[in-house]
């Protein structure tokens, strides 16, 4: 997919250290009829097996890593990266998926597949950081969902500095302290999106092509 193709999707990208709440953000908008049926949401390859409650498919596709690096070799990621001891890629296939279908596309990254993401769509997209309200909280939240050891959940608040560090080179930041109010504050981003003059003009092209 080139950035200058003309049926790009528009690509909202969503970073955030873990246990932000941006996965459970993004969820919330894809749920909502009226914000959810102009998207579609990237469903990521993981060599990570999935957590309980996760779905194969629909949260993630978890493959072995001999699979996950012959697809990288063959291009099928616009951008993958080595995450927490596993691998994490945003399938190509996605975007001209959403495109076809007309809709925009949500990809949940880290920071450096929000990067790389960006320089494939740099008119196209709008990247989005949601920030914990504190340190502590965040480390209550990761222990509150015990979804990982407790090596793991070190490991993870370990790399929040780099996330935090990247931080800046995002378009918008919301604090997720109250739930509803980042919702709330994720919906009116891509409202006003949506309005900015770059994105209607482009999608004025699009209609008349
Ligand atoms: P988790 O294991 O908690 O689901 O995800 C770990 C990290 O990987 C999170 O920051 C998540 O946003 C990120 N991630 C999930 N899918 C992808 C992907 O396809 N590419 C990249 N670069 N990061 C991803």
């Amino acid at each position: 997919m080139s950035s200058k193709s003309a049926a790009a999707p528009w690509v909202w990208i969503v970073s955030g250290p873990s246990g932000s709440g941006k996965t459970s953000l993004c969820e919330a908008l894809l749920a909502d009829p009226v914000w959810g049926c102009r998207l579609q949401r990237s469903v990521s390859y993981t060599t990570r097996p999935l957590r309980t409650g996760e779905r194969d498919g629909k949260d993630y596709h978890s493959i072995p890593k001999q699979a996950f690096l012959k697809l990288a070799r063959k291009g099928a990621f616009l951008e993958h990266e080595e995450i927490f001891g596993h691998h994490y890629g945003t399938p190509r296939a996605a975007a001209t998926q959403a495109s076809r279908q007309g809709r925009e596309l949500l990809c949940c990254v880290d920071v450096k597949g929000a990067r790389s993401i960006r320089r494939v769509f740099p008119k196209g997209s709008t990247s989005v950081f949601i920030l914990p309200p504190d340190l502590d909280a965040l480390s209550q939240r990761l222990k509150k969902r015990s979804t990982e050891s407790k090596k793991d959940i070190a490991r993870r608040l370990e790399r929040v500095k780099i996330e935090l560090a990247a931080m800046r080179a995002y378009d918008y930041i919301i604090v997720n302290d109250k739930f509803s109010e980042a919702l709330g504050q994720l919906k009116a981003v891509l409202s006003a999106r949506r309005c900015e003059s770059p994105y209607v003009l482009r999608s004025l092209r699009k209609a008349h092509r």
